[in-house]
């Protein structure tokens, strides 16, 4: 998406033509940015203009042999290739590229929000579409091109460096940051985006300038916009006769001098803002090259003018790619600043402009994509397993890699910067939520499949495995009975409960070996006639069982002896009105576990306290729902959208009473807060339901506070926050993540204007506070907005409902009238610093991961709880990030494969289903942990042993398409005078132990086959 500003055109004239000593030399970057959604769906694009690029494009540069382009959003590019390209288009391509005059940028199925994505989606885009690159092409993008994500996160660079990048580019970060570095020539750096990693996963980068990635708009003789003679894409249909809106004044004998002058005045200004005389100057913006050949015959006359008088301009000019750009500028062999792991967020483009409200927008969507991103990672996990164990299995192979293809491809698609971000218009979002709706429901599917269907192949295979039922048999001795299967997907063993509801009020959990496990069950909250049944699982890691739950029709005598879930019976108390709180703090009513004593507070029915009570150390803790309330009108000041947040004051409390409801129980001790807006009324805005986990001492599970939020519908023009606020002296700093992948310190900044919406941070997977003695953490599955704004206060942005008359928002409908309710959840935790930077990160995992839950039918197959479900377990600080079946059917060997497509065989390869795809991630940062941050070995063959008997490994670039040791990037000087370190040692094929030593936050690629 683009916004530009008029005032910038006019200070193109300022600049004077002696200005530069040198001859400069722009290189001109031909691009089409596409939004993957945004206004408009992926096929309206497609049929209004996303189409007709590749078309045009391919086209006029087979014409012309200086002409290029970049091709950076590979999901058009795919569909187009797929769908439209003819075999002359497809040749030519081919051609283009061995040229160097088409190349792709990123190689990413989208451009990726940089704020809101989990760095495992981020992986999964990206490896979508290079996946897709190499095999057809056999080529392997090399540049970054984030010019419109709304701010840039540290963890970008580094995994572009992981996957063989030689050089980066981002654009958006904040504008007085921005001013400044442009002043002072220090618009390029090498950044080296984790404080572990340093330099090795270091890279160049390149900010754009305050032009951005658009040509500049304004022309000063004509009224019409900048370089864009294609005019403007036209929505539904493009215009029969070719004619777009908009279309600027030809380059004609009359306008040519005028064109030459504004082009050379605008490549003279931006010279001064960098070291070297070269200026990237991109041509294009949103939307453009839909009708490349009046582009180019325009611009080919213009640029050849100028070179006829470069004496004249100081100017030269001609075609690139940025690959052009970044060679020119590292053949200069200058030294470098260096930038350390800071990220540039949040994002704002001008004292109120603070983009930090998409972080909250459209919650429901940032939801689901988490829930798809995690279903997906079960369900390729659970398929590699069982193709490994029954390679000849019933459950058909191209059948499930189409299911699980189905989601990779709805998963990456919202990692577009207008997808998971929440910025686009209600239809895209519906767009973007059909298609990971469908991918979801394919991969359960698929799950259903592998649990139901025989192990091996037998004549009786063509019935539909049935799931998600809720019928209940009937067993011979006339008890009512369910079948759930639960999958860990964590190569960790993992000890929690889990929670489905059913319609009796009775009932007594098994295990797989008919052994009672421990289980609770109570009266739902949501309804008079469901039941909540939680009980305890025991899974070791990527392992999963069947548990039975009997409902019998009799209470049992025997008590607790015959494995009754205990019933567990719902306490009420008074509803308190905030206007008669008189004395807090008094009455006070404890709920405990092994890990913790939770104080409630019986005045006013909040939360007063927590005691970790191994350390025996008690912070006050007070929780509540608090309200912006956001200006809809642009004549009175400034707005929020789905883009911004303007805190038009202070929030407010947004409840006048509370009720409260404590469920004592054996497995988890509820507490539901219900919070009224006005004393008299019937019905609560908020809910949060606090569960505190028992009888896990000793466990993970111990520590978390799980809460589950419902908010929504919101009244109009409102913000809602859940407050946090403790006796901690945090002195408003605050800890947040970059993309789950690394913490970040915020520390309070007090600004002239927008104080609080530009101290919001985004957070993916965590947050917390701490001081000397304690820490608060909060643990997310979705994104949300977070600050910190007084002492010992955090604040979460759980939804957000606006609209407002600005007409730039009206047209395209991005208001943010999202009337949704929203049932986020959060994971809290406390204790000393040093104790939990030993847990959270697992636990976040934990909180994304949880297992996967399937109710179903008595299985066809003869259960076998011994069966291919041997543990899969990683060292408590390694994480198996990825294991999956890709189906690339290209060879591993770089000769080989170019060969392979050299003699046509991409036509006639297969799919390989013996490749296995393994990424293993170090979680901790050098120095957090004294134990966790040391670097791991683990011999690859012992650790997969439970899933089969490894014959080969090959370490390769984080997207798989290097062999990690033939990987050499361009190595950038730098003013730091460090001695460069080796990459780390790569595992190679040729080591035959299969130890591999995994390195604080490494992320580890590698091929794996099996026997
Ligand atoms: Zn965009």
């Amino acid at each position: 998406m683009v916004f530009l500003s008029l005032f910038l055109g006019l200070l193109l004239m300022t600049v004077s033509e002696n200005d530069a000593a040198e001859r400069i030399e722009a290189l001109v970057i031909p691009h089409s940015h596409m939004d993957v959604g945004w206004v408009y769906t992926v096929q309206e694009s497609m049929h209004a203009y996303a189409s007709n690029v590749y078309s045009s494009v391919v086209e006029e540069l087979s014409r012309v042999k200086g002409r290029k382009f970049i091709a950076v959003e590979q999901e058009f590019f795919r569909l187009w290739w797929v769908n439209v390209a003819t075999d002359w288009h497809k040749k030519q391509v081919r051609q283009l590229l061995n040229e160097g005059r088409l190349e792709f940028i990123i190689g990413g199925q989208v451009m990726h929000d940089e704020a809101v994505t989990d760095v495992d989606d981020a992986i999964l885009q990206l490896t979508e579409g290079h996946g897709f690159l190499y095999e057809t092409f056999g080529v392997r993008p090399r540049f970054g091109w984030h010019v419109d994500p709304f701010g840039a996160s540290a963890t970008t660079p580094v995994l572009f460096a992981l996957a063989g990048f030689d050089a980066h580019l981002i654009s958006r970060i904040d504008y007085d940051l921005k001013d400044d570095m442009q002043k002072n020539k220090k618009l390029q750096f090498v950044w080296r985006g984790s404080p572990s990693l340093k330099e090795k996963q270091e890279i160049f980068t390149h900010t754009m300038d305050q032009f951005s990635y658009c040509t500049p708009s304004y022309l000063p003789f004509s009224n019409r916009s900048g370089f864009y003679w294609n005019g403007v894409a036209l929505f539904p249909d493009p215009p029969k006769d070719g004619v777009y809106p908009n279309m600027s004044l030809p380059v004609t004998k009359e306008t040519l001098e005028l064109y030459a002058q504004t082009m050379v005045e605008n490549i003279k200004q931006r010279a001064q803002w960098f070291r070297t005389s070269h200026v990237l100057w991109p041509w294009g913006c949103d939307k453009q090259f839909f009708n490349a050949s009046v582009q180019f015959t325009n611009m080919d006359a213009l640029m050849n003018y100028i070179n006829a008088h470069s004496d004249k301009y100081g100017v030269t000019v001609q075609y690139a790619t940025l690959q052009d750009y970044f060679q020119t500028v590292h053949q200069t062999n200058l030294s470098w600043d260096v930038r350390g792991n800071q990220d540039f967020l949040p994002y704002s483009t001008e004292p109120f402009q603070a983009w930090t409200g998409f972080y909250g927008s459209r919650n429901v969507l940032k939801g689901v994509a988490r829930r798809a991103s995690s279903l997906l990672y079960a369900a390729e996990s659970l398929f590699t397993r069982y193709r490994i164990s029954f390679p000849e299995g019933p459950v058909q192979r191209e059948w499930a890699l189409d299911k699980l293809k189905t989601l990779r491809w709805a998963v990456s698609e919202v990692q577009h910067h207008d997808g998971i971000t929440g910025t686009e218009s209600p239809k895209v979002a519906d767009m973007y939520m059909e298609h990971l709706m469908q991918g979801m429901m394919g991969a359960e599917e698929l799950l259903a499949a592998i649990f139901l269907l025989p192990q091996t192949v037998s004549n009786d295979i063509n019935h539909t495995p049935q799931t998600r039922s809720t019928t209940v048999k009937t067993n011979s001795v006339n008890v009512l009975e369910q079948h759930v299967i639960v999958y860990n997907p964590l190569a960790w063993n993992v000890s929690t409960y889990i929670n489905i509801s059913v319609a009796y009020a009775m009932a007594v959990v098994l295990d797989d070996d008919g052994k009672a496990v421990p289980s609770q069950i109570q009266q739902s909250m949501e309804s008079s006639t469901a039941y909540d049944l939680f009980f305890v699982v025991e899974l070791g890691g990527l392992q999963y069982r069947k548990y039975i739950v009997q409902f019998p029709q009799l209470p049992c005598d025997t008590g607790s002896v015959c494995g009754a879930a205990h019933a567990a019976r719902v306490v009420r108390f008074e509803k308190k009105n905030v206007s008669q709180w008189k004395r807090t703090g008094r009455k006070l009513l404890p709920v405990l576990n092994e890990c913790y004593k939770l104080m409630f507070d019986q005045e006013t029915n909040l939360l007063h306290s927590i005691t970790d009570r191994r350390e025996k150390m008690r912070v006050r803790v007070q929780q509540d729902f608090w309200e912006y309330e956001a200006n809809g009108d642009v004549h009175s000041g400034p707005i929020s959208d789905n883009y911004i947040f303007t805190a038009n004051g202070s929030a407010i409390p947004a409840y006048k009473s509370v009720a409260m409801e404590i469920v004592p129980g054996k497995v988890v001790s509820e507490i539901r807060q219900y919070f009224y807006r006005e004393e008299e009324d019937e019905k609560h805005t908020y809910s949060v339901v606090t569960r505190v986990p028992l009888g896990f001492k000793g466990r993970l599970a111990c520590f978390r506070l799980e809460q589950s939020y419902k908010v929504g519908p919101l009244e109009m023009n409102r913000e809602t926050v859940f407050r946090t606020r403790t006796s901690l002296k945090n002195n408003r700093t605050l800890f947040t993540d970059n993309n789950g992948y690394q913490m970040m310190k915020r520390t309070h900044k007090t600004f002239v204007n927008n104080t609080v919406a530009r101290n919001y941070y985004p957070m993916v997977r965590a947050a917390y506070i701490e001081d000397d003695s304690s820490r608060v953490v909060f643990l997310s599955e979705r994104a949300h907005g977070v600050a910190s704004l007084s002492q010992g206060q955090l604040e979460v942005m759980l939804h957000r409902r606006l609209w407002n008359n600005q007409e730039w928002n009206l047209g395209y409908n991005l208001t943010l009238n999202d009337s949704s309710v929203v049932r986020p959840v959060l994971w809290m935790m406390l204790g000393s610093p040093s104790a939990l930077s030993s847990l959270y990160q697992q636990e976040a995992l934990e909180l994304q991961h949880r297992p996967v839950v399937m109710p179903i039918d008595q299985p066809q197959k003869q259960w076998n709880p011994r069966g291919f479900v041997q543990p899969v377990v990683l060292p408590q600080n390694l994480h198996m990030q990825t294991l999956s079946i890709p189906g690339w059917s290209y060879s591993p060997d770089h000769t080989q494969h170019l060969h392979s497509l050299n003699s046509g065989g991409e036509t006639n390869s297969e799919m390989d289903f013996d490749r296995i795809l393994l990424r293993i991630t170090h979680l901790y940062e050098e120095g957090e942990d004294p134990v966790l941050s040391q670097p791991t070995v683990i011999n690859l063959k012992e650790v997969m042993r439970g899933i089969g008997e490894v014959t080969q490994v090959q370490e390769r670039s984080l997207t798989g398409t290097w062999i990690k040791s033939e990987l050499k990037r361009w190595s950038w000087k730098t003013n730091e005078s460090v001695l460069k370190g080796e990459q780390t040692d790569f595992f190679s094929s040729t080591t035959q132990d299969f130890n591999v030593t995994i390195y604080p936050k490494e992320i580890r690629t590698f091929f794996i086959y099996f026997k």
